[in-house]
């Protein structure tokens, strides 16, 4: 550890609304939702402008100071958690809208700005900015763009890779860089935008984005369907699909049921059934009708719930994003995988299989955007299970799923990000060619090494 920071320096450089933090107010920034423990950072800077960022960024190339950027902390592998020796920069103090343009649908904003302040402000001009998922309230934006964070409405939306129209970054060499201006159409060369979203803060630092906009949804409606089996899953969604316009289709099991309404939830059905999906579609009573007919004939759905009003949608919802949070206070080791959806029926057969012989004895969870063809799985060991034994076990199971993924062309991190937790199995999804680019990229962003040193990358 470091034993003093030249901060004087930098103090001078910083604008008024900025801080520089130390010893127990670092505290907070020690961990994410992660079950990664974190060490408190030497420092955290808390930058309240772009010029602020670049001061820092320079001022840590000038002594070698290693940088972690942080958002709203919600990253579930680790991503912004950092060590004793780290300097955090928090974006959170950047939560300025800069401008909204309702008629070219974008919004400009500060990259501290919370997801969900994104969402209200395009709401409030009659628009819909898109990405969300259960910890909208916290995540930032600067976050989502350096995570490509999906969530519940990428079947229809896309990820946040599709509402980036432009972004700004200081790099690690403490470069502003000002990435395609909000431009729809840009032939010129290698779009640095794509390469930074995702980057996990390995790149530099997000400081703005110009964000797309799109129209207002017509009326939603949410089903709630309860099917006899796993494997019918994907039926359900072939059939829904088929007439209606589905903006999310949600799986979970009976087992993350039971933590959700232990965690207060009301149980949607008087009986339990092995798994659930929940979907969200364009109003359409018929065809909703008419595919619901044809699912409980052919035996894919046994029951159902369909909300009347929002207050009961907000309730099916809750099912099923509340199930991260109604786990977290056990502690699970979690896989977030992918697979392209068309294999997802094989693909949970083998997972099934896998799991049930390497996890006897512990509760295996399975819930995720499975229209994505995104799987999250939580494991849970027994009462007293040693921890570290536990964790031992998980990563001997998670190569083995890893050879899995290979199998399937997969990847061991749909949209959670590879940070701390995820680096032992990235070669299962990145071929070493591949990731010997990315770490020539990264020097070329980043020649000192500063950003988020130790994060992505296998050690
Ligand atoms: C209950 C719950 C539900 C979730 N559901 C989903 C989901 O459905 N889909 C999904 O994709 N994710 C989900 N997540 C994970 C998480 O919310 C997302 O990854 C989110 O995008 C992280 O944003 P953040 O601001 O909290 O980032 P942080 O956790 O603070 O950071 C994440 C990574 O981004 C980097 N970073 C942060 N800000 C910047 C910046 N300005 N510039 C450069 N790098 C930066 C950090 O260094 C770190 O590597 C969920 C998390 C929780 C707790």
């Amino acid at each position: 550890m470091r034993a003093e920071l030249p901060t004087a320096e930098l103090e001078s450089r910083l604008s008024f609304g900025s801080a520089i933090l130390r010893g127990a107010d670092c505290e907070v920034y020690r961990s994410d939702w992660s079950s990664v423990a974190g060490e408190i950072p030497v420092l955290s800077i808390l930058p309240a402008s772009v010029e602020d960022v670049v001061a820092v960024v320079r001022w840590a190339v000038r002594h070698a100071i290693p940088l972690v950027p942080s958002g709203g902390r919600t990253g579930l592998s680790g991503g912004a958690t950092p060590r004793s020796c780290d300097v955090v920069v928090s974006l959170e103090r950047m939560r300025r809208i800069l401008a909204v343009d309702a008629e070219q649908r974008t919004m400009t904003v500060e990259a501290g700005v919370a997801t969900q302040v994104v969402q209200d402000a395009a709401a409030a001009h009659g628009l819909l900015y898109p990405v969300d998922f259960a910890s909208r309230g916290s995540s930032q934006i600067g976050g989502n763009i350096a995570t490509n964070a999906g969530g519940i409405r990428v079947l229809k939306y896309g990820l946040t890779r599709d509402w980036v129209a432009g972004l700004k970054m200081v790099t690690g060499s403490g470069e502003l860089l000002e990435l395609n201006r909000g431009l729809i159409k840009n032939a010129s060369g290698y779009d640095l935008r794509h390469l930074v979203v995702g980057s996990e803060g390995t790149l530099g630092i997000v400081v703005e984005a110009t964000l797309k906009l799109a129209a207002a949804p017509p009326p939603q409606q949410v089903l709630l369907l309860a099917l006899p089996a796993m494997s019918m899953v994907m039926q359900a969604y072939a059939r829904l699909r088929r007439t209606l316009s589905l903006s999310a289709f949600e799986f979970f099991t009976q087992a993350a049921l039971e933590h959700v309404v232990a965690a207060g939830a009301r149980a949607p059905f008087a009986s339990p059934s092995p798994c659930y999906v929940l979907a969200e579609f364009d109003h359409d009573e018929a065809a909703m009708s008419a595919a619901f007919e044809e699912l409980a004939a052919s035996g894919v759905v046994t029951d159902a719930v369909l909300a009347k009003n929002n207050a009961e949608a907000s309730g099916l919802w809750r099912l099923r994003e509340g199930i991260t949070e109604s786990l977290s206070h056990r502690k699970p080791y979690k896989n977030d995988v992918s697979v392209r959806p068309g294999q997802i029926p094989s693909f949970m057969l083998r997972m099934d299989k896998l799991f049930g012989a390497e996890y006897p004895g512990f509760e295996v969870i399975w819930f995720g955007h499975v229209g994505d063809g995104n799987l999250h799985i939580s494991i849970i060991p027994p009462a007293g299970y040693p921890r570290e034994a536990f964790l031992a076990q998980c990563d001997r199971v998670t190569h083995m799923l890893g050879g899995v993924l290979q199998d399937f062309g997969g990847s061991i991190s749909a949209e959670h990000g590879i940070g701390l937790l995820k680096r032992p199995y990235l070669r299962y999804t990145r071929p070493s060619a591949e990731v010997e680019l990315m770490r020539q990229m990264k020097h070329v962003f980043d020649p000192k090494g500063i950003m988020n040193p130790g994060k992505l990358f296998p050690p």
